[in-house]
């Protein structure tokens, strides 16, 4: 079994992304990341405090809005509006989930395509539903996809399993791999709640991405011998030996699958450090194609 180790993999392209910065900003363009938060949910915290972190550690300009979770619609938009207006913004995202009350679809409708750079904008997906070179690619599902480039798993003919539908992951994630070229070419089974005979499709697949938010769900038996599998499962489950009193496990029983595959993901330290690399790589993409940063 060989370990995908995407904490390293990431560092790597993250390495390239600040030379990228650099290069950039010696004409005068400094990319600038713009993230988005309403509400206190824990987790969107965590998660674009490591956003920030990085654009910044990379040389990027960083801005945050940290919105209380009474903002109403009207001033989430507002909000949005000025950014896409902000010439020293080149990429907007707005953390997921927001609260109950806002309609996340008006509001991602609402972020300039050029500066979608989590790829959620209608004009991005379809783009990557057409293979268009041009769009900005949800940045978990492109992790995804690098990884299994940089550790030379052929995708061409390959028969892939995605199970999960959503269009953050499992959508996007299929149209990739069905598309033509490097990291694609791939036969695409997209499998979900409703699938019949689960364990058997997934059984069938040379790759198999996990991404369903079920804690350990992929189990020993739903893996075929010598298959790769990449875990986009976070879940926090109660672990009553560590400290914290609860650890992060993926949607695959990593222990019991690991010994079958030809290489896997772990969890944490796989596809997670991979997405935020790619958001870095995106914005750096969008203030290649806008080009204006009075910074
Ligand atoms: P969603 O809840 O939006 O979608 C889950 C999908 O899985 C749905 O299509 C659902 O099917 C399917 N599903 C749920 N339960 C089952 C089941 N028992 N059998 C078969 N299919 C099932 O989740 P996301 O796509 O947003 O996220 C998936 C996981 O990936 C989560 O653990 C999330 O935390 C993680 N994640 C990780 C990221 C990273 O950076 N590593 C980034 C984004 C997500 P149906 O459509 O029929 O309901």
């Amino acid at each position: 079994m060989n370990l995908i180790d995407g904490k390293a993999i990431a560092q790597r392209i993250n390495e390239e992304t600040r030379a990228a910065i650099a290069e950039l900003k010696s004409r005068g363009i400094t990319p600038g990341l713009a993230v988005v938060v309403v509400g206190d949910d824990p987790a969107s915290h965590a998660y674009v405090k490591s956003k920030e972190k990085t654009s910044l550690d990379l040389g990027m300009h960083s801005v945050k809005r940290d919105m209380p979770a009474t903002t109403t619609q009207e001033e989430l938009l507002a909000v949005v509006r000025a950014l896409n207006a902000d010439p020293a913004v080149h990429g907007i995202l707005v953390q997921s989930p927001p609260p109950k009350h806002i309609d996340e679809r008006a509001v991602v409708d609402a972020i300039d395509p050029r500066k979608d750079v989590d790829g959620f904008h209608p004009i991005n997906v379809a783009k990557v539903a057409m293979g268009d070179a041009s769009a900005f690619v949800p940045c978990t599902p492109l992790g995804c996809q690098r990884l299994l480039i940089e550790s030379g798993i052929e995708t061409s003919g390959a028969n892939v399993v995605v199970l999960g539908r959503s269009m953050i992951v499992g959508k996007p994630m299929a149209f990739l791999l069905m598309n033509k070229g490097r990291g694609g070419d791939a036969t695409v089974t997209v499998a979900h709640s409703r699938t019949r005979n689960l364990a058997e499709v997934c059984r069938g697949a040379d790759i198999l991405i996990a991404a369903i938010g079920q804690p350990e769900f992929v189990k020993a038996d739903m893996v075929k011998e010598g298959a790769v599998v990449i875990d986009v499962g976070i879940n926090r489950v109660a672990d009553p030996t560590s400290a914290k009193g609860s650890k992060l496990v993926g949607d695959v029983a990593f222990a019991e699958v690991a010994p079958k595959c030809r290489a896997i993901t772990p969890v944490p330290g796989g596809v997670g450090p991979m997405t935020i690399a790619m958001l870095m790589h995106n914005t750096v993409l969008a203030a290649r194609r806008i080009g204006i940063s009075p910074k």
